[in-house]
């Protein structure tokens, strides 16, 4: 047997590309090794021009970036990459050290669909990168072709959200909502383990039944929760960051 028996990603479909950017060589080399193990094809970048030079080129599948770099930093590579009319969709992960929470939420803010707080577990790594590469490919079905997303949301924890009639049912029983919270929790189900910031919350409900404000947010959380009784724990606090739902841990 040679070396060429490497085990294939779960995700469906062609091996994926993951482009790595990170300045310090070992946390570098720990992240690719540990990627690779799982199947994936790496890409490498050190610096934020090369990183920008790589997703043009190699058009990586996924970006997994840090924020602390020399010369272009990751906020602004994320920039670049979220104003690219080729890129804009490109996924991308940011890696931050926990101490760097309002740049993490600044990444949110930008259009980084996740982040992995420094220091990280190799599982939490791999489950992150899978879980957006999962839910890329699935909302490319699910999307609809005129960019309205008024589509019904069904969980496999059997919530199913109705947007045209505003209607919600868990497990059959139908639960009355808000507007608001009809609209929070639609946004957050809709794409289940994306962390939104109370920012990012409060954009998506304004012009709804209800003034909003960061406060605002967390009590138009907790009422929903309610409302969901056990169902509830699916929309989790991310502290310091906002909220998300996710029906189970990953
Ligand atoms: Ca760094």
């Amino acid at each position: 047997m040679d070396g060429s028996n490497s085990r294939t990603t779960a995700t469906a479909g062609s091996v994926k590309t993951i482009l790595v950017v990170e300045d310090e060589k070992d946390i570098q080399e720990l992240i690719c090794y540990y990627l690779k193990m799982e199947g994936f094809r790496i890409e490498q970048a050190s610096t934020g021009d090369e990183a920008l030079r790589s997703v043009r080129e190699e058009k990586p599948d996924l970006v997994v970036l840090d924020l602390m770099l020399p010369g272009i930093g990751g906020l602004e590579v994320l920039k670049q990459i979220r104003f690219s009319m080729n890129l804009k969709t490109l996924p991308v992960i940011i890696a931050s050290a926990r101490t760097e929470e309002s740049d993490i939420i600044m990444g949110l803010e930008l259009g980084a669909d996740d982040y992995l707080p420094k220091p990280f577990s190799p599982k939490v790594l791999t489950a992150k990168v899978k879980a957006l590469l999962r839910r890329v490919d699935g909302s490319l079905d699910s999307h609809s072709p005129d960019g309205t997303d008024k589509q019904t949301i069904t969980t496999a924890g059997g919530l199913v959200m109705d947007p045209v009639r505003y209607t919600c049912r868990l497990n059959g029983q139908e639960i009355l909502f808000t507007a608001t919270e009809f609209a929070l929790l639609y946004l957050m189900a809709g794409e289940s383990g994306r962390v939104f910031t109370r920012n990012q919350l409060i954009s998506s409900v304004k012009g709804s039944d209800y003034p909003v404000t960061e406060r605002s947010i967390d009590v138009q959380i907790a009422s929903l929760r309610r409302k969901l009784g056990s169902a509830g724990e699916s929309v989790r606090t991310v502290w310091g960051i906002g909220y998300k739902y996710q029906e189970q841990d990953p």
